[in-house]
């Protein structure tokens, strides 16, 4: 007789080429697939409610492309073991397949779920399934993991890539099994507000062929840079949900490679496989050195001083700053739950260089918001912005004057996110203000409603040097 095997779901919500699944349905050909929503993670301060309500859709997706399978996805709320432990004993499993993460709660969690389950006679199988090259798998010669990105790029693109898993075929059902509707955002204890991208494996797979077999990619050195563009894949929301397969991805990278034609699509493509390396290498980052979760990663950056005004933080979070670019991009992430890379970048300097407010609680607001939010991706992100992380040049500070000036060049992105000030000419929007060359475009911006700079960007920066350079100093 089959005894099935239980397939815990958790950040790949997909049935192509999902590691686990292929491996579960080697060993049993009754899978019972199951997602439990954690407690403890509905209760955190920054779980977004537009990635819960991502996560619900993309659930939803995956509980469709079961039944087509003849399969049931099975979902409870509570404590992974305790509800695992309930779910095997009543189905009879002998084991339970999962595909590995490298947050520090995870790496907790599922090392608790283990040994619970191990006394009660399940066995656990995990594997690597989120990367093309797992932590371990990318080492200098000597052996030790990289900490700065330029090597572990170089020996990261140089490693064999694995082919997609196929679905598995003839999947037997458990006939007493019976789909639940899913619980709403509400029953979670979540209002989502922001106009969230649709969730699940078609929507990804859509937006990876429009990218990739649309040829987009191949004028991405360019595009990407221009937040009024539609020059980026979109995929953040799915590769953080798993509802896209790295390697399909990396497969659909690999087949582009015939329509090259020039050296700037030679240049892009290279460039948008060096963000999936991005990707890979904080997490790589967060695995070996888990200390970067709540601290600078190089230590002394601890003592940086920072001011963490409370109203200067309040006009940050609310894009209105009078700084045009800066409050756009705020304002996109707090209506979409997403923000474009170029304008992370700006609003993290801004944050961390011009208002001298530490990158943490730039991290966290982010995460409270972001559709995509990702700790590993984040927290690179912010202290690379901040100056405090593996970034061998640490010591960049953004003007956001030059940054609208050359990458929002007609003021296009600012006049769609910051409505009130639409109807000014460009320069209007792309001068500071801060300065007597400027103070006309401010009364311009002041005529419509909008807020003066909160501080003047050259006083700031050399206020923020100052303090680098004192915790330099004492290195
Ligand atoms: P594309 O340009 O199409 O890139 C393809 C994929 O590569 C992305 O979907 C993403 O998975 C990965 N990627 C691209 N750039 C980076 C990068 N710099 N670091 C890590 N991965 C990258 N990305 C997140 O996925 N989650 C986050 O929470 C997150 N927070 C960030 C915070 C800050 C301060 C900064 C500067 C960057 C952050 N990023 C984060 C990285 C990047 O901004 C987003 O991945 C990107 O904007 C997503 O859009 P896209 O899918 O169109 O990207």
């Amino acid at each position: 007789m089959v005894s099935p095997v239980l397939l815990w779901h958790r950040r790949d919500l997909r049935l192509q080429d999902n590691a686990a699944l292929h491996e579960a349905a080697r060993y049993s050909s009754q899978v019972v697939p199951v997602f439990i929503f954690d407690r403890q993670i509905l209760e955190r301060a920054d779980t977004a409610p537009a990635r819960v309500a991502f996560l619900l859709e993309a659930l939803e997706r995956l509980q469709e492309g079961y039944r087509q399978l003849g399969l049931t996805l099975l979902w409870q709320i509570g404590d992974p073991l305790v509800e695992l432990q309930h779910l095997a004993a009543t189905l009879g499993a002998k084991a339970v397949f999962w595909n590995e993460d490298v947050e520090p709660f995870a790496r907790q969690r599922d090392s608790r779920v283990r040994a619970g389950l191990a006394e009660a006679g399940i066995q656990c199988f995990s594997g690597q399934d989120m990367l093309l090259h797992g932590p371990g798998e990318v080492l200098t010669q000597a052996g030790d993991p990289y900490s700065v990105f330029t090597p572990f790029w170089r020996r990261w693109r140089s490693l064999p890539k694995r082919d997609p898993y196929p679905i598995p075929k003839a999947l037997q059902p458990v006939p007493s099994l019976q789909a639940q509707p899913l619980p709403s955002l509400a029953d979670l204890g979540f209002v989502c507000t922001q106009a969230i991208p649709a969730a699940g494996e078609a929507a990804a797979q859509a937006l990876l062929e429009d990218f990739c077999d649309g040829l987009r990619i191949l004028d991405y050195e360019r595009s990407r840079n221009f937040p009024a563009e539609e020059g980026t894949s979109r995929l953040s929301p799915h590769l953080r949900w798993g509802t896209v397969g790295i390697r399909q991805v990396w497969q659909a990278t690999v087949a582009v490679e015939a329509e090259i034609r020039s050296e700037e699509a030679e240049a892009s493509l290279q460039t948008w496989r060096q963000e999936l390396c991005w990707r890979e290498f904080y997490k790589h980052v967060l695995a070996h050195w888990p200390h970067v979760e709540t601290s600078s990663y190089r230590k002394a950056f601890d003592g940086l001083e920072w001011e963490n005004r409370q109203d200067r933080f309040q006009a940050w979070c609310e894009g209105q700053t009078g700084y045009p670019i800066v409050d756009a991009a705020m304002r996109q992430l707090n209506e979409t739950g997403w923000m474009h890379n170029r304008c992370r970048m700006i609003v993290a300097s801004f944050l961390t260089k011009d208002l001298l407010i530490d990158w943490r609680w730039g991290e966290r607001y982010f995460m409270q918001k972001l559709v995509d939010g990702d700790l590993a991706a984040n927290n690179g992100g912010w202290q690379w912005s901040a100056g405090v992380g593996t970034d061998p040049k640490p010591l960049r500070i953004f003007n956001p004057a030059t940054q609208a000036a050359r990458y929002d060049p007609e003021g296009e992105y600012i006049r769609r996110y910051v409505p009130e000030l639409a109807g000014l000419d460009t320069p209007a929007l792309l001068l500071v203000g801060d300065d007597q060359k400027g103070s006309w475009a401010l009364q311009e911006r002041r005529a419509c409603g909008y807020p003066d700079p909160i501080v003047n960007h050259k006083v700031q920066q050399q206020e923020f040097k100052r303090r680098y350079q004192a915790v330099q100093g004492s290195c």
